[in-house]
């Protein structure tokens, strides 16, 4: 039995923060992962690059139970101070687009950061083994981890959500939190390709197209591309809206984002002999089947105007019905997960079970799409670690 300050279960974004900041602060840290290396995630993030942070990160692009419950941790562990380490580190790096910043070079110089900030805080890192057991008694954790025993008063759950489950990605954070008396919002696929079935089969035969759309469920609504693939619908559009979509509800795109209004009706007058997938600003195949499912063959000069305004009111809110998502086997993230009634915002504590912790995508925060879901990592690593 080996005694420590902390136990620190999953070794990816969050938990190799939190030990980092832990250990720095002088606490002594084992961190455990049953994989068989550290932040195998990462690894695969942003294609090999790791967009692991967002310049524009702020509450209102999570979602949680409780919006308000990330504006702790958010305000005090910044896009900035994660910059300045990376900086520390002499790790390059640059802005995609919207504020996303990734490595010029490889995901694998964020994973070496991340190790050699944890060496430098001396803890102590296991990896390959079982978590068979985790109990609680007299005040202390005592953890299983292959064959050895590990023993503390702090044990902080970041063993992530359940997405990609080849990656070792498991739901071992929902159970030993119910096991120690937290509830769990439903965990649902985010941030994931949506699957077309009934009538909008057809769209799959334009497998590959994509186009700049504003995709929107419910009130949210995200202008950027979207792409049909031969099971529905990606694209980054697509996938940020998944994070919002319930069953049975439609999402609607709308083609022509920025078209003003009446701009068919314009089209009628200025080009009366084209037809209508000739006038679409919209890759051929799309523009041609659209027309096609709006019947409206031949010259716009032939059309009535109110057929033509119905078409371009169609066209800006073009409904799909997504009968549901490719699933966690190809989900970014998770939505839902450990649920933040039970947690404090400033230290990521269990309100009903001191010296009980949670971090990183377990808990019921989801960022967008775009570096968020790091940043939340890092901030509630930071958090915890802080307060261990
Ligand atoms: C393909 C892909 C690309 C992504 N790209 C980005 C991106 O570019 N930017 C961004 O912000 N976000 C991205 N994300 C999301 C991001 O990876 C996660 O939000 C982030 O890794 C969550 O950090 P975490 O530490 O909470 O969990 P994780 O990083 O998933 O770490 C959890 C750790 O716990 C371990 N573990 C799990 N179960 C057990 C168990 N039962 N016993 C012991 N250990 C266990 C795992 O092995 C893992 O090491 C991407 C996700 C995927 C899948």
């Amino acid at each position: 039995m080996t005694s420590y300050d902390a136990i620190v279960l999953g070794a990816g974004a969050a938990g190799m923060m939190c030990a980092a900041v832990a250990g720095q602060r002088g606490r002594r840290v084992v961190l455990l992962d049953h994989a068989d290396a550290v932040g195998k995630k990462i690894l695969i993030s942003g294609g090999g690059r790791c967009n692991f942070t967002n310049i524009h990160t702020a509450p209102d692009r999570f979602l949680s139970a409780n919006p308000h419950f990330a504006k702790s941790a958010l305000a005090r562990y910044t896009p900035a101070d994660f910059i300045a380490l990376v900086e520390r580190h002499g790790i390059a790096y640059h802005e995609k687009t919207l504020g996303q910043l990734f490595c010029d070079g490889s995901a694998k110089q964020i994973v070496a950061m991340l190790l050699e900030e944890v060496a430098k805080a001396g803890v102590d890192v296991r990896t390959g083994q079982p978590i068979n057991d985790v109990t609680h008694a007299d005040g202390r954790f005592t953890v299983r981890f292959g064959d050895q025993y590990f023993t503390a008063p702090a044990l902080v759950i970041a063993t992530g959500g359940p997405s990609i489950p080849k990656m070792g990605a498991t739901g071992f954070a929902y159970d030993l939190a119910r096991q120690f008396g937290l509830k769990v919002v439903e965990p649902r696929p985010a941030l994931v390709p949506l699957t077309l079935g009934g009538d909008d089969v057809l769209f799959r035969d334009l497998s590959g197209v994509a186009t700049p759309v504003e995709a929107r469920a419910g009130k949210a609504a995200f202008r950027e591309a979207a792409l049909f693939t031969h099971k529905g619908l990606s694209g980054p559009a697509i996938l940020q809206i998944s994070s919002y979509w319930r069953h049975g509800e439609p999402v609607t795109i709308d083609f022509l984002p920025g078209a003003p209004q009446g701009w068919l009706l314009e089209a009628k007058r200025a080009r009366p002999r084209a037809t209508l997938a000739s006038v679409l600003a919209l890759p051929d195949r799309l523009a041609q089947t659209l027309a096609d499912r709006l019947a409206l063959a031949g010259e716009l000069g032939a059309q009535t105007d109110r057929k033509l305004a119905d078409a371009e009111a169609r066209l800006s809110r073009w409904p799909f019905h997504p009968n549901g998502t490719e699933g966690f086997a190809k989900a970014e993230v998770t939505v839902g997960g450990i649920s933040t009634a039970n947690l404090s915002s400033q230290t990521m504590v269990a309100k009903s079970m001191p010296g009980l912790y949670a971090v990183g995508e377990a808990v019921d925060v989801t960022g967008w799409l775009g570096g968020y879901n790091f940043q939340w990592a890092w901030a509630s690593g930071y958090a915890a670690g802080q307060a261990l």
